[in-house]
């Protein structure tokens, strides 16, 4: 496998190799994985108050893997990227990330937070600030960069994802688009080993999803370890290894795209996918 990122400042990851097309760190299998463990999740349950929200989830995400969470409103896809980003705590069972359990008590908070980049619907672009502001602040505060290595950083991210010319400018005066595509670049700034996206494109008007999209398939081309809750069944089908479909606070099932989607086993993805099919978004 080859690397990017150096000069142009990407998350310096592995590119996805000729062999490696959807399924090819599809979980389950266990025997003849190649793949290093990025994310690992182990029984983990959330309540909030009686209502319990996440009842057992097992999930094994690998380096470079991206996994499309799906699931009805309300099933508990934010709660869980939530949980992972430690914004949560969780009622029973274990997160580690490569390898390591970040749910052990005593672990700091903030360490583990730098190692997870999490992006939501609402862009929460800090709105007096310029967008190159925004996408170095946080290397420098808490990664302790160098102010101008940040910002060579943060220019070549902004180069990348052809948002340079709006370096100076503030967040109001970009399209949802654009700051939703500033909020991706602000959280890959800190070189996360993963990157939880929660319906990122859910806010934005129907013209302006495809440029967000695309930074997404981009970051899925180079490698980027991804867990995505989304509601874009075509984006879910076309980028993930690996979807999840969360129904009754436990992943009901999973497996490649093309066979969730063609040939789904359970009743309940079944009826999801048809719900989803006369919303008219697949
Ligand atoms: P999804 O993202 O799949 O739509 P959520 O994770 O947002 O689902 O929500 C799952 C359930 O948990 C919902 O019933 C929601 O109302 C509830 N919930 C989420 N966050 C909280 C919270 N902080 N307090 C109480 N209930 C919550
Ligand atoms: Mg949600």
């Amino acid at each position: 496998m080859t690397t990017v990122g150096g000069s142009e400042g990407g998350p310096g990851r592995a590119i996805r190799g000729s062999e490696g097309g959807p399924g090819r760190a599809a979980g389950g299998g266990g025997a003849g994985r190649r793949d290093a463990v990025a994310l690992r999740l182990e029984g983990v349950r959330k309540s909030f108050g009686p209502l319990e929200v996440l009842r057992g989830i097992d999930l094994e995400v690998a380096e470079h893997e991206v996994v499309c969470l799906i699931g009805a409103s309300g099933s508990g896809k934010s709660t869980l990227l939530r949980c992972i980003d430690l914004l949560e705590p969780i009622d029973a069972g274990r997160i580690l990330v490569h390898g390591e359990e970040i749910t052990a008590p005593g672990v700091d908070v903030d360490r583990v937070r730098r190692r997870i980049g999490i992006v939501f619907q609402a862009f929460n672009l800090f709105p007096h600030m310029t967008v190159l502001r925004n996408v170095t602040l946080a290397p420098e505060k808490v990664l302790r960069k160098d102010p101008r290595e940040a910002e060579a950083e943060a220019l070549a991210l902004l180069e990348r994802f052809g948002l340079a010319e709006k370096r100076d400018e503030y967040p109001d005066r970009l399209s949802g688009g654009q700051q939703q595509r500033v909020a991706i670049i602000r959280a890959l700034a800190m070189r996360p080993d993963v990157l939880l996206l929660d319906e990122v494109t859910s806010a934005l008007d129907p013209e302006l999803i495809a440029e967000v999209l695309d930074v997404i398939r981009e970051l899925a081309r180079q490698g980027m370890t991804m867990v995505i809750a989304t509601h874009e069944m075509g984006f879910a089908r076309e980028t993930a290894d690996r979807v999840c479909l969360l129904d009754g606070g436990v992943i009901l099932e999973e497996g490649p795209p093309e066979r969730i989607f063609s040939e789904p086993r359970e009743p309940r993805t079944r009826e999801f996918l048809r719900r989803i099919v006369e919303a008219g978004r697949l």
